[in-house]
């Protein structure tokens, strides 16, 4: 369910470019291009029976760096299954956990132009299904364990590899995962599913890093209208289409009261900086002052920035009427919220259906929807991160940032271990094409990648 955070319209900055692509026949960017190959090539979408294949492919490449069978645990669960690595440490600090999963949405290769399954590079890209979301930080995460234990290693804390097997559907691995782990209660968890770098759509140079420390509530809604119905050549006065459409441009016309937390103040006064202009300046006001309606408003009216400012619920299908010649007996709207974290998911739907006004439609709830808290920044964090980050591009900013949809750290948020998400992509907006067709990973940013993790490991597990 993974979403790519819409960076806002960061101004283009000039900073110096990374160093020398990695150099791609040494050993340790071909370990890691052949794994990222054999990882794309299982199909781990739902109903698939591929995740199991997968954790095994990870489990021998473990084991021949060193780590032993004490060390790992696959869990089948159904069709799927979670993968748990210790790397046993001295245990002078908290455990860290390390999250990525290893499903993917499924990809129809007739609907591909290159087989999704096939790891293929062409130009600047690797194509294929996962290779953002999420197989690109699977194989990122277990190389750096297997060349940190490789070369003899030894972190002051035990650090865990927890990859789900079910991020995209039900997240019952992500559940699971955090139970097995509750015993050892670890300090915080770090997430290659999201966060990373921004990159200018244009000339590809680095505009920000940004930190995902916060998702939204997703929350849909199924609103119903129901009528008697009868024969459409004698209309009557009450008919539920007509009531459903009524409900539901009330809905368009409400707007949910502006919020603001820490970590958003931050980021609109860290891109407003950036950005400029009458707009960028707009988005430092909000900072300063949540309260100015005209700042809110103004970034009310982008698309890309309105989630930032509030809870939005909006209509998403219709289903109504069972007859052309019939006066319809029933008609329901289905509505997609994203709730700003503190929002109660129940406290929305009081709000929705008093907003829509009609006593005789019902509001429900589908399915069980998450809330999680905010990941308070932690300076170790921010250190290490920055780190790695600043050995390719100097001076780079860090922007924290709430995501607008959902990932395995709500599960570990949830369970008070903060979370944050700071995967090694960096990325043009404009080339995000997790969950569609043709999801594709710069080649040079694959290559350059293969520090952050080892970089963020020691940085935070050694003396
Ligand atoms: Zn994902």
């Amino acid at each position: 369910m993974h979403k790519f955070l819409i960076a806002a319209l960061l101004g283009a900055s000039a900073i110096a470019a990374p160093a020398t692509a990695a150099e791609r026949t040494d050993p340790r960017s071909e370990a890691a291009l052949s794994l990222y190959r054999d990882l794309i090539a299982f199909r781990t979408a739902e109903g698939q029976g591929q995740v199991p294949a997968m954790a095994a492919r990870l489990t021998e490449e473990l084991k021949a760096a060193g780590f032993i069978d004490a060390d790992i645990t696959v869990q089948p669960m159904g069709e799927t299954a979670y993968l748990l690595v210790r790397y046993a440490g001295t245990g002078e600090k908290a455990p860290i956990a390390f999250l990525g999963h290893m499903d993917v949405v499924d990809a129809l290769p007739e609907d591909w132009e290159r087989d999704p399954f096939t790891l293929t590079e062409d130009g600047d890209y690797f194509y294929g299904r996962g290779t953002i979301d999420n197989k690109l930080g699977i194989a990122m995460l277990t190389r750096a364990f297997a060349e940190l234990k490789q070369a003899g290693f030894s972190p002051d804390r035990d650090l865990y590899l927890a990859f789900s097997g079910d991020e995209e559907t039900g997240m019952q691995t992500t559940k699971a995962l955090v139970e097995a782990l509750s015993g050892e209660q670890p300090a915080f968890a770090l997430n290659s599913d999201a966060g990373g770098g921004v990159l200018n759509d244009g000339d590809g140079s680095p505009l920000a890093y940004m930190v995902q420390v916060a998702e939204k509530t997703f929350a849909t809604f199924d609103v119903t209208v129901r009528n008697e119905g009868g024969h459409s050549s004698r209309p009557r006065p009450d008919n539920a289409i007509y009531e459903l459409a009524d409900i539901l441009k009330k809905v368009e016309a409400y707007q949910f009261p502006v919020q603001s937390n820490a970590v958003t103040r931050e980021f609109f006064a860290a891109t407003g900086e950036s950005m400029g202009g009458e707009a960028g300046a707009m988005l430092t006001r909000f900072a300063e002052n949540p309260d100015d309606p005209e700042a809110a408003a103004a970034i009310a009216a982008d698309p890309s920035m309105v989630g930032f400012t509030r809870t939005t619920c909006v209509a998403t299908m219709l289903d109504a009427g069972h007859a052309e010649n019939a006066l319809p007996q029933r008609a329901t709207a289905t509505v997609n919220c994203r709730i700003f974290p503190g929002t109660e998911v129940s406290a929305v739907q009081t709000t929705l259906a008093e907003v829509g006004d009609n006593p005789d439609a019902q509001w429900v709830l589908r399915g069980d929807p998450t809330t999680s808290p905010v990941s308070d920044p932690r300076d170790d964090v921010n250190a290490a991160v920055a780190q790695a980050v600043h050995a390719r591009y100097p001076d780079l900013p860090l922007i924290p940032y709430m995501e607008s949809g959902g990932t395995d750290g709500m599960h570990f948020r949830v369970a008070g271990i903060p979370t944050y998400a700071v995967s090694s992509r960096f990325m043009r907006r404009n080339q995000m094409f997790a969950h569609g067709l043709d999801e594709r990973m710069r080649v040079d940013s694959f290559f350059a990648g293969l520090e952050h993790w080892p970089t963020i490991i020691r940085a935070l597990a050694s003396e």
